[in-house]
């Protein structure tokens, strides 16, 4: 078989590979903490999954809307207004199985070759990989551990050039857990107006914010025409599985991104999307007790990571992942991250997997029980020590 020369610039998520690595591992009898997968470990509140059952017995077993069913467009319409403030209209909603289409079709229907996509590092794999698979430049913005994992605007300014067509940005961030301030924002929004580049806003960690308001650039002034929010349900309500996602954007965009979805999925599945209105009319205690738990267990784990000799781990302001800096460790953040998994039986990623800029660091999901994250606490230290008798 002869494959299209744009298949070898395709990347991949590391997660799900390791995922496999430790999985074999476990196979051969050992017993492995998992850290490495990027979801929450608590089930689909009870009411949405019986929305989804209802949704079945009523027939939304069938095609629907491309850009999604009119009520949940609304619906979203609505709480996206309400969770940031702003005003939306349904006509700019796009509803995808899952929020990682937007970024695939966003990417697609605004670069191409000769283009240049400025966006994070260490930042979601899947953003690099999608700009070269476009045959676009990707243009990597780093982020920086002694301002919080956020980016400096200067530097941003400097990477600007006339062949900029998007700028991603991801806030609260996977791998870091950063938050991006307001006045960033604020600065970042101008230099986006000032040259009219669009501005892709991954806001899927959007309500898992520890102190304070999210803050979406979205609402900054003259971002009405140029931002474009990628959002969804996969970790606010547990709903990984059901792919459901959606991306908020100026209708011209909207047009075009429904028309990839015609030509891909056709819709996104319908009693999911029945299921999604119930969880953003329904109950919002089940995400307020799921918001807690992480909270205790960043706690506990970011403290227990300080205490390991060599390790700095900045507190996390948001999503539910550490991102230690292990560089007085080991050279290499992969050898670092095999070592664990291997010896101590914790899974976790190598920073460098979230490109250049992560090399140096580890990042953990402490979306698992305290007692796992305790358990891998002590084996990571077991570890760091055996490593600095050697
Ligand atoms: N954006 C970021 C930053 C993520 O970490 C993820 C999932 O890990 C996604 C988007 C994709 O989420 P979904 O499962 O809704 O496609």
């Amino acid at each position: 078989m002869r494959f299209a020369d744009r298949m070898s610039l395709l990347g991949t998520e590391t997660a799900f590979e390791v995922l496999v690595k430790a999985r074999a591992l476990e196979a051969t009898g050992k017993d492995v903490v998992h850290l490495e997968i990027g979801e929450p470990d608590f089930d689909t509140p009870r009411h949405i999954i019986e929305s989804a059952k209802e949704a079945l017995d009523q027939g939304y077993t069938h095609y629907g809307p491309s850009a999604g069913l009119p009520e949940l467009r609304e619906a979203i319409a609505q709480d996206v207004a309400r969770q940031r403030g702003t005003t939306v209209r349904a006509a700019q909603v796009v509803v995808t199985p899952g929020g990682k289409p937007i970024m695939f079709f966003v990417i697609m229907a605004l670069a191409q070759p000769g283009d240049e996509v400025i966006y994070p590092n260490p930042g979601f794999p899947i953003y690099e990989s999608v700009i070269r698979f476009v045959g676009a430049t990707p243009v990597p913005i780093p982020l920086r551990e002694e301002k919080k994992f956020s980016l400096d605007v200067n530097e941003l300014r400097d990477l600007i050039t006339d062949r900029t067509r998007l700028i991603i940005l991801n806030s609260p961030q996977n791998p870091t857990g950063g938050i991006l301030p307001q006045e960033d924002l604020q600065a970042i929004a101008e230099l986006a107006v000032q040259y009219g580049i669009p501005v892709l806003s991954d806001e899927i960690y959007s309500r898992m914010v520890y102190d304070g308001e999210f803050r979406s650039i979205t609402t900054c002034d003259g971002m009405q025409e140029l931002g474009i929010i990628l959002d969804g349900f996969s970790k606010t309500y547990a709903m990984t599985g059901w792919r459901l996602g959606y991306g908020v954007m100026p209708e011209e965009l909207a047009i075009h991104i429904t028309r990839l979805m015609t030509n891909s999925n056709s819709c996104t599945s319908s009693f999911s999307q029945r299921a999604a209105l119930t969880a953003l009319t329904g109950p919002q205690e089940p995400v307020e007790a799921m918001m807690a738990e992480f909270r205790r267990r960043r706690d506990v784990f970011v403290e227990g990571l300080n205490a390991i000799p060599g390790f700095r781990c900045a507190m996390p302001g948001g999503a539910f992942y550490a991102f230690p800096n292990v560089s007085e460790v080991s050279r290499s953040s992969k050898e670092l991250a095999d070592y664990l998994l291997q010896t101590g039986g914790v899974a976790s990623l190598a920073g460098v997997d979230f490109g250049v800029y992560g090399e140096g660091y580890l990042r953990f999901s402490y979306a698992n029980s305290l007692a796992n994250l305790r358990k891998a606490l002590e084996r990571i230290a077991d570890c760091v020590d055996t490593l600095g008798q050697r």
